[in-house]
């Protein structure tokens, strides 16, 4: 049996030393619980790049987070066994080449029944790691349901000709069986369009779509109400797109859009969702070259900390 992983501990070795790790884990990908990795690609990006370099921030940014988390108690690394897989390999010329590579990492990766954990990266790459997922073969079979955060409904079907941009990955996953879109809820949708109805295909396909009016009116517990009615009791992935958050709070982001929730808002959110079956979730978008003082790199830290501890507490029952 190799030895269960934990985070250096700050009070033994200071948290801005030694390299830097997701949250002072070691790196190891067999025998894992929950394995947390990083695909830093953009290269399906439509405007601003920079989140190839998302992985390395939130390492950095990561060394800020305490291994107990802070409302609920919980100890995710005293839970299940956690550790830093490494970064998926990437091809950065070569979009479907990289949806290849990362599908075969996470298959790997989670063969044996271990959750996933990804760090983007560009949205696109949620896609291959469903892919992966399903690929493994060990988590519940999907179609899964999905709690998806973000300022965009990411379910077009094209941008200047290409099918896979990271404004399409889920648009992909439901007509490939990953998820099934009437458990399927989108929280935080907003910011212009090109045409009438852009999220026409979404709402056709049934998907549950909140949109910021939505959730200004219904407040936090009732998009908690109602994501947990669309997610019902199944497994479910989360994909948290850092766009989600208004600019103030998250700056660092390829395509932000005003008007977002506020860091109270998400928290109260994902709060929520304890109790739920979660298989898996990613923190995505997150573009270094574009944030201020590490805001976005410190909130997408905190953020997959939150994920982690949803996950930890799902296989702990
Ligand atoms: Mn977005
Ligand atoms: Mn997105």
């Amino acid at each position: 049996m190799a030895e269960w992983p934990r985070p250096a501990s700050g009070s033994e070795s200071p948290r801005y030393a030694g390299p830097a790790t997701f949250f002072r884990l070691p790196l190891r990908r067999t025998g894992l619980d929950i394995a947390l990795f990083g695909v830093p690609f953009d290269g399906a990006t439509t405007l601003r790049p920079g989140a190839r370099l998302g992985p390395r921030a939130l390492r950095e940014a990561s060394t800020l987070i305490r291994p107990r988390h802070g409302r609920s108690g919980l100890a995710p690394f005293e839970l299940c066994q956690v550790a830093d897989a490494g970064d998926a390999p990437v091809r950065p010329f070569d979009v479907a080449a990289t949806l290849a590579e990362v599908e075969g990492f996470v298959a790997g990766l989670c063969a044996g029944g271990t959750a996933p954990l990804m760090a983007g990266g560009d949205h696109l790459m949620s896609l291959p790691v469903l892919r992966g997922l399903r690929r493994a073969g060990a988590a519940p079979s999907p179609p899964w349901g999905m709690v998806h955060l973000d300022a965009h409904s990411d379910t077009a079907g094209s941008f200047l000709g290409a099918r896979f941009t990271h404004g399409t990955p889920f648009r992909h996953a439901v007509e490939e069986g990953l998820l099934a879109p009437a458990r399927v809820v989108q929280i935080g949708l907003r910011g212009g369009s090109y045409g009438p109805d852009d999220l026409a295909w979404a709402r056709e396909a049934g998907i549950t779509l909140l949109d910021m009016p939505a959730v200004e009116r219904m407040g936090v517990a009732g998009v908690v109400a109602e994501a947990r009615r669309v997610i019902g009791t199944g497994p479910c992935w989360v994909s948290l797109d850092l766009d989600v958050l208004d600019p103030a709070f998250a700056p660092g982001t390829g395509t932000p859009e005003w008007g977002g929730l506020t860091p109270r808002e998400l928290l109260g959110i994902l709060d929520g969702l304890y109790g739920a079956q979660v298989v898996g979730g990613d923190v995505v978008e997150l573009s270094p070259p574009q944030d201020h003082a590490g805001i976005t790199a410190l909130a997408g830290a905190t953020l997959l900390f939150e994920l982690l501890c949803l996950i930890a507490a799902a296989r702990a029952g």
